[in-house]
């Protein structure tokens, strides 16, 4: 595989290799715990976690008073938590309120149910920004909130990390919560986004345009 790169490694690339190599040389870790560890990271964690657990909450009107009085137990008990020990504190949209996650020191980000973080995510302009200018930045992505809704930026850190619990749009009525999982984005989730809604991916037949 490494003979076919076509592209010279990152610097930051060579020197993850370069500390994995003395760490796996000095006994420190195991080479088969870093692949385990590798591999959820990138094919078994990811916003689908989040979006099962957003899901319950819409449907479940207990769960979602437990996820937010103690987020990190109600995860818990979904068994979807893997292997983090970070608290996690979800914070809910309302029509009033619109909550918005960053980490202003580095990236910490809801890695556990989320997976990883967008590049957007840990650039210093969004990490500076969001805190300065919110409003501004959600313009930028799409997103405009009225003047009369509050913008709440709640700052993560290594010990604590924050989850949006975004508004169910009110076209869901009705809808299965595996359905209602498939609609909720990373970017809902983290706050930059709102949740779409059904109609504009699938179309009713009923609203077809008669000849
Ligand atoms: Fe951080």
């Amino acid at each position: 595989m490494a003979s076919h790169h076509h592209h010279p490694e990152s610097e930051i690339a060579l020197r993850v290799k370069a500390i994995e190599s003395l760490l796996v040389e000095k006994g420190i870790v195991d080479p088969a715990t870093l692949d385990t560890i590798i591999e959820t990271y990138e094919h078994k964690v990811g916003p689908h976690i989040g979006a099962q657990i957003v899901a319950k909450a819409w449907v479940d009107p207990d769960f979602k008073a437990r996820l937010l009085d103690d987020g990190t137990g109600a995860i818990a008990e979904l068994g979807l938590t893997g292997f983090s020990s970070e608290h996690m504190v979800v914070v809910e949209n309302t029509p009033e309120v619109h909550n918005l996650i960053v980490c202003t020191l580095c990236s910490c980000y809801p890695w556990a149910i989320l997976g990883l973080p967008p590049t957007w995510y840990k650039s210093f302009a969004y990490r500076s920004r969001v805190v300065i200018e919110p409003r501004k930045v959600l313009q930028e992505f799409g997103l405009e909130i009225p003047e009369h809704v509050e913008v709440r930026v709640w700052d993560s850190n290594a010990d604590l990390r924050y989850l949006v619990l975004p508004e169910r749009p009110a076209e869901t009525a009705g809808m299965s919560e595996a359905d209602l999982a498939s609609l909720i984005t990373r970017n809902a989730m983290i706050g930059t986004a709102k949740v779409p809604a059904p109609t504009s991916l699938n179309p009713p037949v009923a609203q077809e345009i008669s000849p």
